[in-house]
């Protein structure tokens, strides 16, 4: 048997095993109408996107369940893919024309398509290698892009039923305009940044001559398009003046004074203009009040005919003149700084136009219904928890959906204008002529749909719809959405609703969100901070195993997690520790092996030392937490027991029980089944979270059984481990933790009194009951906590203070340390006087702080609680200090 190297070397290990599952096609599920099926739908990565931390987060968690449920033997799905991302990719691919000096419009629609293509095909290549870097156990030969020929055709469908359900629509509505891309966005492509700007005074003459009304605004310069000045009906400021009208300056047009609730009489001058075809609340006003639209502006954001003697100026080059003839005039009562948010564009950072466009949009409101709907019977389950009120709160609010976009990458909208009798074919299929008349003079819409629609539809699409697939038949719907808390609205409500619109049946019935990445400190990420983390150098430095282990260790649904350099240092020490420790077991059966014994099975015969009872009542009672963790979605609590379980119980306590055992020649019982059988439930309940080093490690234990014909070919399709009742043994639980607290406690003690490591010292432990337990492992007491002679006594027979001895009281036993045989007692003393005083002396100081009402005022109420806790601490330390003084004499 070839030992296993010393240190682990996971770039090699995890290149060898992921190419081994692909070949055995461990990924691909088969269909089984007896069972029931677990699926995860990847949440699409944009084409654009570069693998960051979020990814790895992402696919760490996925393929944390889908591992689990493959080993509990479920045919399990997880179908990759990949989003076309629209805006996002054609600035990629824009931006590439600009620097040869071409727009897109020089090389027209098909060859911009035609690039955009390939550069698409390249990204998700490379999107594909990196989860499979991640270890990402996805079915690939699923694997799916929102462009492809089903889910486009599943696009067209969905639009076309929604349409002549009339659910889809065409019509007038403000939206999100970028001037730059000249495309309407969704509210996700828009950021809210504050930006310092100015409130500008400006005087509208009244049409009486008999004054002015001013208003206060931030954008003169679209004074040109208002149709209306309104006031609060409440404010009497304005009372008389409601029904009479204003002249605009400059252009001089009447429009009216009007009164409206919407008006915040604290804003400005309380007298607001209305340009309803710019401004999303004007146009709440001016639908009330029936007043006209009038747009100022072209595509491009520069002024047009509406403008009068403006027109062909840039919006803010025309701000500027606006403000400048105002002031001329006499018009500019005064400017002031003002702070305010404004959209801008994420892709290009242009700041958003709002306008009123000709554009397609779907009638949520209905869709919304059924979705809430779903929610609330309890059809689908939001986790956390608290995130259902967030989504009942948006999706009651819902507004209709605006679902063209004015570009040239993604679906594009089926339908047809027919040039003869100017009606609309809307179709699945390419039309050759005009549904109602006839004319082949017919021309598609050349707008694209909106990103979210063919993501929308993403659960379904993929798996065969419209089409009645045997995997739409088999796999959906599907059982968990898990994504970024941040796209709850825009994403999974999306699919929500378009899934029980399409199939008339859920699309999951769990969503698990998952929080955002923070550094160590809490801070977001950013390039600004300076605070990422590079994954491909972080895989590099600390392997796959680590860096999933660090991302999702510890965390719970819906909290961000902070991750830093120390996170993924003690990762990687946990698995070198399990390396250690594995290569230890490993070395040891072969030695007994070359000795002529036969190998160990990983099935124990009953235990019969306690420590061996202790090993397998813990081992057990983990398999049956981390179980029902898992059930209730709580991966990261679930890791962390088995971290604890594996670093402190099995590696630290067992094994170092276990070496002496080994080492002392009396190997009757032998520890070898116990620890071969710890470590290969161990392995297989990390697997899940760290696939990589336990499928290397379970490999080679495996080679060392006698049992291996049995046991699977890889530990990915093995059995998750189930828990055995009967191997619980509260009695040996408690004795093996007595023992552990008798050896920690003296192992504090020699370190307060800085024993040299090499020495041996003189102890005698007292107890009642447990004394046989205990007694049983004073060869292991001995040696871990390096006490000679060691004596372990009943409590009855303890003599009162017979001499200058350290006495530690612990929960099921006393320990004596003879001073004598510990330390040098004056120099002990002094240390002991020394430490005595300065803690006297800091009790003095916070209790006089604490005393101290100036203090108590000023401060807040978690320092006054902390200064209190170091207070009750000190307290402890003294009495304990003075207790051994007392020992000393
Ligand atoms: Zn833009
Ligand atoms: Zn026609």
């Amino acid at each position: 048997m070839s030992e296993i190297p010393k240190a682990y070397e996971p770039g090699k290990v995890e290149r060898k095993w992921y190419a081994f599952w692909l070949e055995q096609g461990y990924f691909t599920p088969e269909i089984d109408p007896g069972k029931k099926p677990f699926v995860i739908i990847m949440p699409p990565p944009n084409v654009t996107g570069e693998l960051h931390l979020g990814h790895a987060l992402t696919s760490a968690l996925e393929d944390t369940m889908i591992r689990w449920h493959r080993m509990k033997g479920e045919p399990t799905l997880w179908l990759p893919g990949t989003d076309h991302a629209g805006i996002a990719t054609q600035v990629v691919v824009e931006q590439k024309l600009a620097k040869q000096g071409l727009t897109k419009n020089d090389i027209g629609r098909e060859k911009f398509s035609e690039m955009t293509w390939e550069w698409a095909k390249e990204s998700r290549k490379n999107i594909n290698y990196q989860h499979q870097t991640l270890g990402a156990s996805c079915d690939w030969t699923r694997d799916c892009f929102t462009l492809d020929e089903g889910p486009s055709r599943a696009v067209r469908t969905a639009f076309v039923r929604l349409y002549n359900k009339g659910l889809i629509y065409r019509g007038e509505r403000m939206i999100n305009w970028c001037p730059r891309c000249q495309t309407a966005l969704s509210d996700l492509e828009v950021e809210h940044k504050d930006i310092i700007g100015h409130l500008y005074y400006i005087r509208y003459p009244l049409s009486n001559g008999e004054g002015f009304v001013t208003i206060a605004t931030t954008r003169p310069e679209t004074f040109f398009g208002d149709t209306a000045v309104a006031v609060n009906p409440e404010d009497t400021r304005y009372k008389n003046l409601v029904g009479k009208s204003v002249i605009l300056p400059i252009i001089n047009k009447e429009i009216p004074i009007i009164a409206d609730e919407a008006v915040d009489i604290s804003f400005g001058t309380g007298a607001l203009k209305i340009t309803p075809a710019h401004d999303p609340t004007d146009l709440e006003v001016a639908e009330r009040h029936d007043l006209p639209l009038v747009n100022i502006m072209n595509a491009d954001a520069t002024m047009n005919e509406n403008a009068s003697s403006y027109q062909g100026l840039e919006r803010f080059a025309c701000r500027d003149k606006v403000v400048a003839d105002l002031r001329d005039k006499g018009l500019l009562e005064k400017t002031e700084p003002y702070s305010h948010s404004v959209g801008h564009c994420t892709r290009c950072w242009t700041m958003i136009e709002p306008r009123v466009g000709l554009q397609w949009f779907v009638h949520a409101q209905p869709l919304a219904e059924a979705a809430i709907k779903a929610v609330r019977e309890g059809k689908i389950t939001i986790i956390p928890e608290h995130f259902t009120k967030t989504y009942f709160g948006w999706m009651e609010d819902i507004k209709d959906w605006c679902i063209s976009r004015q570009l040239w990458w993604g679906h594009r909208i089926p339908v047809w204008y027919c040039q003869t009798c100017n009606k609309l074919t809307v179709s699945v299929d390419e039309p050759a002529a005009c549904q109602h008349c006839g004319s082949q003079q017919i021309v598609q819409d050349p707008d694209v749909l909106d990103t979210w629609f063919s993501s929308g539809l993403w659960t379904h699409s993929t798996l065969g719809w419209p089409e009645d697939t045997n995997d739409l038949h088999y796999f959906y719907p599907t059982s968990v959405m898990e994504t970024g808390y941040d796209i709850l609205f825009f994403w999974v409500a999306r699919m929500i609703m378009l899934g029980l619109e399409d199939t008339g049946q859920i699309p999951f019935h769990t969503i698990y969100l998952h929080g955002l990445l923070r550094d160590e400190r809490g801070e977001k990420m950013s390039k600004l901070r300076g605070n990422i983390i590079n994954p491909i150098e972080t895989i590099g430095a600390y392997g796959i195993d680590a860096l999933r282990f660090a991302l999702t260790t510890g965390s719970s649904p819906g909290n961000d997690i902070n991750l830093g350099k120390s996170k993924l240092a003690s990762s990687r020490n946990f698995v070198n520790k399990i390396w250690n420790a594995t290569r230890f077991i490993l070395r040891s059966i072969d030695a007994e092996v070359i000795k002529g014994k036969a190998l160990p099975t990983a099935e124990t015969e009953k235990p019969q030392r306690m420590e061996d009872r202790w090993i397998q009542s813990r081992l057990n009672r983990l398999i049956s937490n981390v179980a029902q963790l898992m059930e209730t979605f709580q991966f990261g609590e679930a890791e962390r027991q088995i971290y604890d379980f594996i670093w402190s119980e099995f590696c630290d306590w067992y094994i170092e029980i276990a070496k002496i055992r080994l080492s002392s020649n009396q190997m009757t019982p032998s520890p070898l089944p116990f620890l071969a059988n710890t470590l290969e439930k161990s392995l297989r309940l990390l697997h899940p979270f760290m696939p990589f080093i336990t499928e290397e490690l379970w490999q080679s234990l495996k080679q060392r059984l006698s049992n291996r014909s049995q046991m699977a070919d890889s530990i990915m399709i093995a059995p998750y481990p189930v828990a055995d009742d009967k191997a619980i043994d509260p009695e040996a639980e408690r004795a093996m933790s007595a023992i552990i607290e008798v050896v920690r406690s003296i192992r504090n003690a020699r370190a307060e009194h800085k024993v040299k490591s090499k020495e041996w010292i003189e102890a005698r432990v007292y107890t009642a009951e447990l004394l046989p337990a205990i007694a049983s492992q004073a060869k292991a007491i001995q040696t871990l906590a390096r006490v000679r002679p060691l004596a372990i006594l009943n409590r009855q027979e303890k003599k009162p203070d017979e001499e200058k001895a350290l006495v530690l009281v612990l929960r099921e036993a006393e320990v004596v340390l003879p001073w004598a045989g510990m330390a040098d007692q004056p120099a002990a003393k002094k240390h002991l006087i020394r430490e005595r005083d300065a803690t006297e002396a800091r009790i003095a100081q916070i209790d006089a702080r604490l005393k101290d009402n100036t203090f108590l005022n000023k401060a807040p109420p978690h320092i006054i609680e902390g200064e209190k806790q170091k207070l009750s601490g000190l307290e402890d330390k003294l009495k304990r200090l003075r207790l051994e003084l007392s020992q000393l004499g």
